[in-house]
Formats: C-alpha cells, structure tokens, sequence
C-alpha cells in the first residue's frame, strides 16, 4: 500500500481544512516513513523476497516500533497531540490521529499475516490481498484516483503554479506505484529503506501546494 494511504490524507483535508495537506501526508504515510529509517539502522528488519506475495517481493520479519498494532495507536496519540499543541483543534487533532491509525488498517488489507498486534507476541494479522492483484490494484488505484479528485475539487490551488504542482504530484504517486508493480524487486533491503525515505519529498511538495494566500496553515 503506498497511494493508497495519500489517498486518505486527500480524503483528511476535508475533514480538516486547517490543517496542511503535508501535515496530512506525513501522518498517513508515518509508519514507513518511521519504519524506512529504523531498516536502515538495522532495528527493524526485512528482506526481499521474491514470491513473498504475489504484488510485493518483500518479507517483513520484525518491525514492531513502526507497525505494531499498540505502537502505532501510540504514534497516532502522539500525532494528535501534538496538533492539538499548535491548533487547539480538537478535530484536527482527531482527523490527523486517525491518519496516522488509518495506515495500520490499510496495511491489514494487503500485507500477508505479518502485521504484530503487540510489540512483542505471537500474533500477526494480515488479510493478504498482495496475492489478490485483481482486487488490491484496482481498489488502491480508484482510492487514490477518487481521493485525489475530492481534493482538486475542494481545494484545487488558486495559483496556476501550484495547480501544475499539484498534478505532478499526482501523475509522479501514480508513476511510482505502477512503476513497483510492474519493475523488478529491489536489489536489497538499503534500497527500500532509501526510497521509504524519499517519501519525505511527497510531504513537503504537499506543504508546497497546499499553501494558501494569507495566514500560512500548518
Ligand atoms: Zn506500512
């Protein structure tokens, strides 16, 4: 799941207008953002695994700071409050929270049953639609298609610049994803864990177009 969860930061914005599309982003997209950095300082670990399903060539053994069921209700607390401090907005706080928690549920879809529920235990869920393409693609791809279409129509920017920036952004998410399912696996797990980390420059394009005339939003 990669547009899938941009795709509910499109959706958020709607139920959060102050809060920033890059806010927005970097909530949804936390757990691997977080989880990029913790494979690359070896804390966390996954290896490529060619046929691990039939979408994504990759085998999740142990992550359980970014992607365990109890650590990320944490990062998601830790989100709101950390907006209700610079909005006092109790929605916002909620909205950008839920973004955060909403990742987990989206992995729960796709990924086999490799998502902890515990930091540590035995318990991994996971419904597994990677090895269901016919479903998981479409279904990704029409959230995002239908997220994005949501945001344009409510919040398309008022400068000819930022509309531009706006769907490269777009055209570049979708780019990318097709790009994973149809390229060859990864040559190794540093890999992943660097273009993980790229996503960061999707966050702050979203900060970028998102800017209104006036008060900057945050
Ligand atoms: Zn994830």
């Amino acid at each position: 799941m990669f547009i899938g969860h941009i795709a509910v930061a499109f959706v958020a914005k709607k139920a959060a207008p102050k809060t920033s599309l890059g806010t927005l982003v970097a909530g949804a997209l936390f757990l691997d953002l977080l989880c990029s950095l913790l494979l690359l300082l070896g804390i966390e670990h996954a290896q490529v695994l060619p046929g691990a399903t039939r979408l994504v060539p990759l085998d999740f053994l142990d992550y359980p700071y970014s992607h365990s069921l109890l650590m990320v209700l944490l990062w998601g607390a830790l989100f709101a409050g950390g907006s209700w401090f610079f909005k006092k907005s109790g929605r916002s706080a909620v909205v950008l929270g839920l973004c955060v928690v909403s990742h987990w549920f989206l992995d729960l879809l796709v990924h086999r049953p490799d998502l902890p529920v515990m930091p540590s235990g035995e318990l991994r869920l996971g419904i597994g639609l990677w090895n269901h393409p016919w479903i998981s693609v479409p279904l990704e791809g029409l959230l995002f298609l239908a997220a994005a279409a949501l945001y344009w129509r409510e919040f398309r920017p008022s400068t000819r610049g930022r509309r531009l920036g706006l769907l490269a952004l777009v055209m570049l998410l979708l780019g990318i994803w097709i790009g994973s399912l149809l390229g060859p696996p990864p040559p190794g797990i540093a890999t992943v864990g660097a273009v993980g980390l790229a996503q960061w420059l999707f966050v702050a394009w979203a900060y970028r177009v998102d800017q209104r005339p006036g008060p900057l939003t945050g």
